[in-house]
């Protein structure tokens, strides 16, 4: 059961196509496994139609909101009518479209980063974000860090707990500057995540910074 979500401004931003392409890997990965935030995007999606509908027509002001009003309230009842079959461990810890870029870059290769964790870029065309899968092993932790910029973390397989909350298969993290964080995957099973991230992750520790500049985390 997928608790945490992407954000409103997030599946907007998806329905008006203006999300760039490494954000839109990180969202389009999570609605894959998601039927409640797939929900959310038609009924944005029927939102941005009905005002293209409206410029068009010109028509009576009260009379279009109430059109829109019906239309939000029945979007919400409206649960997606493809409801994903049972996947295999595999599948499930490399869901579309992230599995095509993957793909597409030659297939999963894992980079060690010491400690048993690894990582993995994955290429997207998109030049203002870094989009990553990180193997985080059982029960360690990823080092305490803070924010530049926006850092959005769906998990694949596993689950891993930090100051917020914990976050299993399909959840969502979305952290920024006003958080400093220590995510640790849970005993008993290695945490994989994608992350997407505009700007290098802070480190608390001198020894991660050095550590940072050399993998480029
Ligand atoms: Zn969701």
């Amino acid at each position: 059961m997928i608790q945490h979500h992407l954000t409103d401004e997030m599946i907007a931003a998806m329905a008006a196509g203006t999300l760039e392409a490494g954000w839109a890997l990180g969202a389009t990965t999570h609605l894959t496994m998601c039927s409640a935030c797939r929900a959310g995007l038609h009924a944005f999606e029927r939102i941005g139609g009905y005002f293209l509908e409206c410029e068009v027509a010109n028509d009576n002001l009260d009379e279009g909101w109430r059109e829109m009003e019906r239309r939000i309230t029945e979007s919400q009842w409206e649960e997606d009518p493809v409801t994903s079959s049972p996947r295999s461990e595999a599948e499930m810890f490399l869901p579309e479209p992230l599995a095509t870029y993957v793909d597409r870059a030659g297939g999963l290769k894992w980079r060690f980063l010491g400690r048993g964790a690894a990582q993995m870029i994955v290429p997207t065309e998109d030049e203002t974000t870094t989009v990553r899968l990180l193997k985080i092993p059982a029960g360690q932790p990823v080092p305490e860090h803070s924010h530049r910029g926006t850092e959005l973390t769906l998990v694949l397989d596993g689950s891993f707990t930090d100051e917020v909350s914990t976050f299993g298969p399909g959840d969502v993290e979305i952290a920024d500057g006003t958080l400093t964080h220590t995510p640790r995957a849970t005993e008993g099973k290695d945490c994989i995540c994608l992350a997407v991230t505009d700007a290098p992750l802070k480190f608390s520790s001198l020894h991660m910074r050095l550590f940072q500049r050399l993998f480029k985390i």
